[in-house]
């Protein structure tokens, strides 16, 4: 890295873009932002280390700017908020060059302007080791109307957003060294948060609970269900899932544990009483955004998948787990 820290900060100034809410953007002590009266401040953190969660010779660093904002504006999304802006922590590795640092900040700025959210600040320092990348995304939701985890009743639907599993099988690809197909690369490496679906799902209360999907739906609806003290019978039949994933799964059945097990989709997972099942029909047909039901709410705390024929489905592994695992990828 060329540049020095200063002008580097200068650089990203520039590019920060601005929104109402913002009293003081980036270049003094704090940033400040106007909470709205009647609203509240919802507040999320991730962090994304290099041969953790990404590897420098899979992605691109455009789509990785891009992929760091979005996997925060996907939370804020699951609390049915509208996001507003972003704290960026970089440790940049020594090796790096300035020509690699404006291509992951040109992939952060592209998403600021998809997102309608700016930079109010961050902190930026050189990485001796890995590249290290801390976003902190703030977004607003009406006083005492986020949507929880808490919040699922025994009888509601269980609905999810989009195709399951691509982002893992991409995976799979990668670690089989495959001609990754060009859909399933957008998927992982370029996931986009659902960010209008969520806020408008907490605008209209026609979610009772809801989480982003980033571990894989078993794993990410075991935390919903604990949260709510309740149970859930899932239905493979109506999982959704992609053209390629189906055929894939056709050629080789244990893939579908993708489908449950398969981290990083950022679709949203969420419950709703079965009174708003046309609200949420005319819901994705407004977003153009594919809304299925894929099971409902049990007072028994117990997750269950039934497969086509009524079977009881076995998973082999719950989920992605940065502790319990080795730190490998797999989920298998
Ligand atoms: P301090 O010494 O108070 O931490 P810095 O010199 O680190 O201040 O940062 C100066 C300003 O630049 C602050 O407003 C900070 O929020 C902002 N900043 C630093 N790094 C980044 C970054 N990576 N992205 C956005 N803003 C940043
Ligand atoms: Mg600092």
């Amino acid at each position: 890295m060329k540049a020095g820290e200063f002008d580097l900060i200068e650089m990203i100034r520039r590019r920060a873009g601005s929104g109402s809410e913002q009293r003081l953007g980036i270049g003094d002590d704090c940033s400040s932002v106007e909470v709205p009266s009647g609203h509240e401040l919802l507040t999320s953190t991730d962090l994304l280390l290099e041969d953790v969660h990404f590897r420098l010779d899979w992605t691109d660093l455009h789509s990785l700017g891009e992929k760091s904002v979005a996997v925060n504006i996907s939370d804020v999304a699951a609390m049915g908020g509208r996001s507003v802006c972003l704290h960026l922590g970089l440790g940049i590795p020594s090796v790096f060059s300035d020509e690699q640092i404006a291509q992951y900040l040109e992939g952060i700025y592209s998403a600021l302007v998809q997102y309608e959210v700016f930079l109010a600040g961050g902190d930026t320092c050189r990485s001796n080791g890995p590249l290290m990348i801390s976003v902190t995304v703030q977004g607003l939701c009406l006083s005492g109307q986020a949507v929880t985890r808490r919040g699922a009743k025994v009888e509601d639907d269980i609905w999810v957003s989009g195709t399951l599993g691509d982002s893992g099988l991409a995976l799979r690809y990668l670690q089989q060294k495959q001609p990754l197909p060009e859909f399933l690369a957008d998927r992982h490496f370029r996931p986009r948060a659902r960010a209008v679906l969520g806020q408008l799902l907490g605008e209209r209360k026609l979610a009772s609970a809801m989480i982003d999907l980033s571990d894989g739906l078993a794993g990410d609806l075991h935390h919903l269900l604990q949260a709510s003290q309740v149970g859930a019978q899932i239905s493979m039949a109506q999982l959704p899932l992609s053209e390629i994933f189906s055929e894939s799964v056709k050629i080789e059945s244990g893939l579908m544990d993708l489908a449950l097990c398969g981290g990083e989709d950022y679709e949203l997972l969420f419950t709703s009483a079965t009174v708003n099942r046309a609200s949420l029909e005319s819901l994705s047909r407004e977003l153009d955004i594919p809304l299925s039901r894929v099971g409902k709410i049990v007072s028994s705390q117990d997750l269950v998948f039934n497969d086509v024929d009524g079977q009881i489905y076995s998973l082999k592994k719950k989920s992605f787990d940065h502790f319990a695992s080795t730190g490998d990828l797999n989920c298998d």
